[in-house]
């Protein structure tokens, strides 16, 4: 993940920290640190993750496997 960047937003000021895949290091999104507006406090810690970055994997369908 990447170090702390200060941003500000329509909604207040926030410190973000970009995070980027684990297997290609395309950035995805960003988790919120430090939240500036009392009413914006819900985000904090939370992920957000810009779908149309992500890829869509569909994995391998399970044949005969008995569980
Ligand atoms: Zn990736």
């Amino acid at each position: 993940m990447g170090r702390p960047i200060r941003i500000f937003m329509s909604t207040g000021g926030y410190i973000i920290r970009v995070v980027s895949c684990a297997g290609c290091k395309k950035e995805i999104g960003w988790i919120y640190l430090k939240v500036q507006e009392s009413s914006q406090l819900y985000k904090l810690g939370k992920f957000v993750l810009e779908l149309e970055r992500l890829e869509i994997i569909i994995p391998p369908a399970r044949t005969g496997v008995a569980f």
